[in-house]
C-alpha cells in the first residue's frame, strides 16, 4: 500500500480508479516499461508496477505484450466539412483517424466551405463537427489578407493559432498574404502572443519555374522547387524575429532550409517545424508518372532529401510529424500533376507508414510518440491533457503489435475516398484498438457511437 501513499501526496486516488489497462510495454515519458495504467473519469490517475495489486472494484484490461502508446494527437487534417464533404467529413475523417491511432485532431481552415476565417464560420463547423466526431477535434483559425480584425475575435473563440498561405492555396475562397500583408497580420496575432502556422513556399520562384505541366513526375517536381521553400521559410524567420512572433512551418519538404531553421532556433528565434508521413517514407524516385496520389505541395523530393529529414528529426531542428491529409474525390486525382488536385491521403496510415521507415532507420516508438503525439501537443498548447502516458492527461490510447504487417487495400480504409499514395505498400504495426478518456472507440473494425468531443486552446 506504499503505492497508494505516495500517490496520495499528489493528490490522485488511486482507490477511485474504474479502469486499470495494463501492457508489458508500456511507452511513458520515462522510457517503456511494463506497467499498469489506471484511469478515473477519463483521466489517467497513476501509472503502477505491472503486478501490482488492482484498485478494488476496478475493471482490468491487458493488452499483454501489445504496446501502449498514448493516442496520437494530429494537428493538421483537412476535413473539408461542411461544404466538400464529398472530399472527406467529420464521421469518415475521425474514423479513419480513431482506426490508426489518432485520438486528436485539429483542422485546417480551408477547403471546408466557410472556410474557419470569422467566429460565425468557427460556429457553423463546431455545429456540424459535434455529431459526428469519433476523436476530439480542434479547430484552426486562417489569416486572410482582409480579416486581421477577425483574428483577435477567433483567438478568444478558442481556435488554437492562424493558418497563412505565402502562395496560392488551391482554392479561391483562401488567398495568400504577401510578405506585407504577413507583416501586418502577425503583427496582430503576437499582439494576443498567438500562433501563426504557414504554408511556405515563395510565389515568385514558384512562378518562375518551368510550368511544364503533363503526367511526368520530374517536371512536377521542377515547379515546385526546393528554393521556393528555402526562401519563404528566410522571410518567415525574418518577420518573426522583428516581431518576436511565434510561428510555425508546416509541412517541410526541402531539406536546404535545415540550416536556415537550426540556425534560427539557436538565435532563439520562436519557430518550430513539421514535416509529414509522406516526404519521409516516399520519395520522387520512386512515382509513377501520372501517378496523381503522390500529389501534394510542396512535393515529395528525392531519398538524399529524405535521409536529412530523418536526420533533423533526430536532432530535433524539425519538432514534429503530422499527416497533412488532403483528400478529394478520385476524378480530380487526373493524371496531369499540373491540374490534378494537391493533397495525400494518409490519416489512417500515418502511424504505421511512419512506424515502418523509424524502425527501419534504428528508431524506436519513443522517437514516433515524441514525434506524433508529445511534440504536437505541445505545438498546440494541449500538453496538460494530451501527448502522454502521464498521470492527470486524458486516458487516450492506441493499443499497437508493433511487428504485425499489413498490406494497404485502399477499399479497406475508413477514409471517404479511396485513393491514396500507400496502396500495395506492406508496413509494420497494427493498430488493435482505440481509447478515448477511458472509452474504446475501435477495435478489429468495430466502432462505437461518436464520443469525440470539441476542443478549444486552453487559456
Ligand atoms: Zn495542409
Amino acid at each position: 500500500m506504499e503505492i497508494l501513499l505516495s500517490e496520495r501526496k499528489e493528490g490522485v486516488r488511486v482507490s477511485d480508479a474504474e479502469l486499470v489497462v495494463r501492457s508489458t510495454r508500456v511507452v511513458t515519458p520515462e522510457g517503456t516499461r511494463a506497467a499498469s495504467v489506471t484511469v478515473s473519469a477519463g483521466r489517467i490517475t497513476a501509472v503502477l508496477p505491472h503486478d501490482g495489486p488492482l484498485p478494488e472494484g476496478a475493471r482490468l484490461e491487458d493488452f499483454g505484450d501489445h504496446v501502449l502508446l498514448p493516442g496520437l494527437v494530429d494537428t493538421h487534417v483537412h476535413v473539408n466539412d461542411p461544404g466538400r464533404t464529398e472530399w472527406e467529413g467529420f464521421w469518415t475523417a475521425t474514423r479513419a483517424a480513431a482506426a490508426g491511432g489518432i485520438t486528436t485532431l485539429v483542422d485546417m481552415p480551408l477547403n471546408s466551405l466557410p472556410p474557419t476565417t470569422t467566429v460565425d464560420h468557427l460556429r457553423t463547423k463546431q455545429a456540424v463537427a459535434a455529431a459526428k466526431a469519433h476523436i476530439d477535434v480542434g479547430f484552426w483559425g486562417g489569416a486572410l489578407p482582409d480579416n486581421v480584425k477577425e483574428l483577435r475575435p477567433l483567438h478568444d473563440a478558442g481556435v488554437f493559432g492562424f493558418k497563412a498561405f505565402l502562395s496560392p492555396s488551391g482554392v479561391d475562397e483562401f488567398p495568400h498574404l504577401d510578405q506585407g500583408r504577413l507583416g501586418h497580420s502577425l503583427t496582430e496575432i503576437a499582439g494576443f502572443d498567438g500562433l501563426l502556422i504557414v504554408h511556405a513556399e515563395d510565389p515568385h520562384h514558384l512562378d518562375t519555374a518551368p510550368q511544364q505541366g503533363g503526367p511526368r513526375y520530374a517536371d512536377f517536381l521542377a515547379s515546385r522547387p526546393r528554393h521556393a521553400e528555402d526562401s519563404a521559410i528566410a522571410g518567415l524567420i525574418e518577420v518573426a524575429k522583428r516581431l518576436h512572433a511565434r510561428v510555425h512551418v508546416l509541412h517541410l519538404s526541402s531539406s536546404d532550409a535545415l540550416p536556415l531553421i537550426a540556425a534560427a532556433k539557436a538565435e532563439g528565434v520562436r519557430i518550430t517545424v513539421e514535416t509529414c508521413p509522406h516526404y519521409l517514407t516516399l520519395t520522387a524516385e520512386e512515382v509513377p508518372d501520372g501517378a496523381s496520389e503522390f500529389k501534394c505541395c510542396p512535393p515529395i523530393r528525392e531519398a538524399a532529401n529524405q535521409d536529412l529529414l530523418w536526420q533533423a528529426l533526430a536532432d530535433g531542428t524539425i519538432d514534429c510529424v503530422v499527416t497533412d491529409h488532403s483528400p478529394s474525390t478520385a476524378d480530380l486525382k487526373t493524371p496531369d500533376f499540373a491540374t490534378a488536385w494537391g493533397g495525400i491521403s494518409g490519416l489512417q496510415l500515418s502511424l504505421a507508414a511512419v512506424w515502418t521507415e523509424a524502425r527501419r532507420r534504428g528508431h524506436g516508438l519513443e522517437d514516433v510518440v515524441r514525434w506524433m503525439s508529445t511534440r504536437t501537443a505541445e505545438l498546440v498548447g494541449l500538453d496538460a491533457h494530451k501527448g502522454a502516458i502521464a498521470p492527470g492527461r486524458d486516458a487516450d490510447f492506441a493499443v499497437l503489435a508493433p511487428d504485425e504487417t499489413f498490406t494497404v487495400d485502399p477499399a479497406a480504409l475508413q477514409h471517404r475516398n479511396r485513393v491514396t499514395a500507400y496502396a500495395g505498400r506492406t508496413l509494420h504495426g497494427v493498430v488493435k484498438s482505440t481509447w478515448l478518456r477511458g472509452e474504446r472507440i475501435v477495435a478489429g473494425g468495430e466502432f462505437t457511437a461518436p464520443k469525440g468531443r470539441l476542443l478549444t486552446r486552453p487559456h
